[in-house]
C-alpha cells in the first residue's frame, strides 16, 4: 500500500538556456501509506525540489510520479490542484498563517480554497482538530497571540482538515527551540500513529531523523541511502 511512487524522476533548471542544470538525477522512491520518514541531505542536495514535486507544486523535466496509484505526468494544472487539495497537506517552516485571520479560520483555509464558505460540520472539524492539537483555549485568537510552537500546531491541524493520507512537512520544527521542536515532533508521531497519515518530513536535525521510521538521504541530486532507523 503506497500513497506516493516516483520513477527515475528528474528535475532541470534554467532548461534550454546557458545555465541550465539538473538537480534531481533520477529518483526512484516509495511512500508507503503509513510511513513516517525523514528526508535529509546537505544544503544544495534537491531535498526542497525534491519536495516540491512530491507535493505537486513543480513538475519534473522527466520520469513519473503516482500519486494514490494514479499517474500525475499527463495532468492538467486544475487537475494536479485538485490531486494536491484532496491528497497532500502542508506545513512548512514559516507556517505561513494569515494574521488577520482567527485560528479557527486559519484552519478552515483549505476548505475555503476547495469550496467557499464552510458549512457547520467543517467548522466542528476544525475545532476538534484543534483540540487534538492541544490549542482548545486558542480557538478564537489570532495567530500573532500564540507562542513559535502553537502557531506550527495551528499550521499542522490545517494540514490536517482535508484528511489528507499525505503530510509534507519543510524544516517544520527549524525555528523552534529544542524542547518545543520536540513537542511539536510528537504531535507529528500522534498524527502518524492515530490519524494513519502518512508523513515525510525535511529536517537538518540529525535527533530528528533518527526519531523517525525511516530516514531518506539525499545527496547531490541522488537517494544516497533509504533505511528504517531501529
Ligand atoms: P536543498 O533544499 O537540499 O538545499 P534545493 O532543492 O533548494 O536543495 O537546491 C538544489 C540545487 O538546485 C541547488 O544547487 C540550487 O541552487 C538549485 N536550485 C533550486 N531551485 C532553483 C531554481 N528555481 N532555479 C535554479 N536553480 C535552483
Ligand atoms: P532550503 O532552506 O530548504 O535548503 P533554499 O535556501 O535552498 O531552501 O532555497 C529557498 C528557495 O530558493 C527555494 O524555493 C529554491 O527553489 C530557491 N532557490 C534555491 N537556489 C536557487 C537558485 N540557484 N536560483 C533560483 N532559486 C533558487
Amino acid at each position: 500500500q503506497q500513497v506516493l511512487r516516483l520513477e527515475a524522476l528528474r528535475k532541470s533548471y534554467n532548461i534550454d538556456q546557458p545555465n541550465e542544470i539538473e538537480v534531481l538525477h533520477g529518483i526512484d522512491l516509495t511512500i508507503g501509506r503509513s510511513d513516517f520518514a525523514a528526508l535529509i541531505g546537505p544544503s544544495g542536495s534537491g531535498k526542497s525540489t525534491l519536495l516540491n514535486l512530491l507535493g505537486l507544486l513543480d513538475k519534473p523535466t522527466s520520469g513519473e510520479l503516482y500519486l494514490q496509484g494514479k499517474p500525475t505526468s499527463a495532468m492538467s494544472d486544475n487537475q494536479l490542484t485538485a490531486m494536491r487539495g484532496s491528497n497532500i497537506g502542508f506545513v512548512f517552516q514559516f507556517h505561513h498563517l494569515i494574521s488577520a485571520f482567527s485560528v479557527l479560520d486559519n484552519v478552515l483555509m483549505p476548505l475555503m480554497l476547495n469550496q467557499g464558505k464552510p458549512n457547520k460540520l467543517a467548522i466542528e472539524k476544525a475545532r476538534e482538530l484543534l483540540v487534538a492539537v492541544g490549542l482548545e483555549k486558542f480557538i478564537n485568537s489570532k495567530p500573532g497571540q500564540l507562542s513559535g510552537g502553537q502557531q506550527q500546531r495551528v499550521a499542522i491541524a490545517r494540514a490536517l482538515i482535508t484528511d489528507p493520507p499525505l503530510l509534507l512537512a519543510d524544516e517544520p520544527t527549524g525555528n523552534l527551540d529544542t524542547r518545543t521542536a520536540a513537542e511539536v515532533f510528537e504531535l507529528f508521531r500522534k498524527v502518524n500513529k492515530e490519524r494513519g497519515c502518512a508523513i515525510l518530513l525535511v529536517t537538518h536535525d540529525p535527533r530528528l531523523s533518527a526519531a523517525c521510521d525511516r530516514t531518506i538521504n539525499l545527496v547531490d541530486g541522488r537517494i544516497e541511502s533509504d533505511s528504517l532507523n531501529n
